[in-house]
């Protein structure tokens, strides 16, 4: 999608720290990190929300975070995943995502 940051991101076009790629997902280090690790993984398809159909991305996403957890360390001391869809979820930028919080304690519940 043309005006879609994190499509752009997934292009190359805007820049990211990017941790992980393959030829369906995108992982990269949140601009405003709310833990030690925080790294945001997206489908390079531009779907908006998680009420779209996802289900051809979901494992490819999550066997990301299985990777990058384990890769950083997190598998055994734990971390979070975090999926917001619309506006009471909390989401601002539509192009799902999987935020990976972890190498903190994380409280319960959150905001
Ligand atoms: O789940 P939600 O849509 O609220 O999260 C969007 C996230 O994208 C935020 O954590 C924000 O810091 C991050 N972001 C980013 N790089 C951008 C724009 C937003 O890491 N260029």
């Amino acid at each position: 999608m043309q005006d879609c940051i994190f499509c752009k991101i997934a292009r190359g076009e805007i820049p990211a720290e990017i941790v992980y790629q393959d030829e369906t997902v995108v992982a990269f280090k949140d601009i405003r990190p709310q833990a030690p690790v925080h790294i945001l993984i997206i489908p390079r398809e531009h779907i908006p929300t998680w009420n779209d159909n996802v289900d051809h991305v979901v494992v490819p996403m999550w066997q990301v975070v299985r990777k990058l957890a384990n890769d950083m360390g997190m598998a055994e001391s734990g971390y979070r995943v975090v999926a917001n869809c619309n506006r009471d979820g909390g989401q601002e930028v539509f192009h799902i995502h999987l935020h990976l919080l972890g190498k903190r304690p994380l409280k319960w519940p959150p905001g």
